[in-house]
């Protein structure tokens, strides 16, 4: 299974349980919607869809990106929804305790051809309007500090 060796490859990587914030880019390929919770209807386009949090309790990055790489059998977060529907290709992820999730989302915010898909996507328990972005092409993020973990080095890392 590619989700089984991207998550193994990911754990070779990210060597011990340390929290941290992350940024998720997912590639949707078809026209699709989905229901989000109380949230409304989520309308999924062709395109790229970038997702902010953190992982501050106790598996850390390694066990969140795990996560999310994984088809989640359960859906527990906003983004277990559109992960069923759309495939991850990169992620960006900072290491430390700090709360980074809402000044990335407000980076993205600003971020050429962003645009917010759901108002209240993953940001229930905070002031920013949205921790989910859509883009029609893949974006280029500056977000300081951040490692980017890419899906095609994952493989890479995997097969070698
Ligand atoms: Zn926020």
């Amino acid at each position: 299974m590619l989700d089984d060796l991207l998550s193994s490859s990911l754990e070779a990587r990210i060597a011990s349980p340390i929290p941290g914030t992350y940024a998720l880019v997912l590639q949707s390929r078809a026209d699709t919607s989905v229901q989000i919770g109380r949230c409304g209807t989520l309308l999924i386009q062709p395109g790229f869809y970038v997702y902010v949090g953190s992982a501050l309790g106790p598996g850390g990055l390694r066990a969140r990106l795990t996560h999310h790489l994984r088809q989640p059998a359960r859906l527990h977060w906003h983004i277990d929804h559109l992960r069923r529907r759309a495939t991850v290709v990169a992620a960006w992820y900072r290491f430390g305790r700090a709360r980074r999730e809402h000044t990335w989302a407000k980076l993205l915010r600003d971020t050429t051809g962003s645009s917010i898909p759901l108002p209240g996507f993953g940001s229930s328990d905070c002031k920013c309007p949205s921790h989910l972005f859509y883009f029609s092409t893949l974006p280029i993020l500056h977000l300081r500090g951040a490692e980017l973990l890419d899906t095609a080095d994952l493989i890479g890392s995997g097969t070698s």
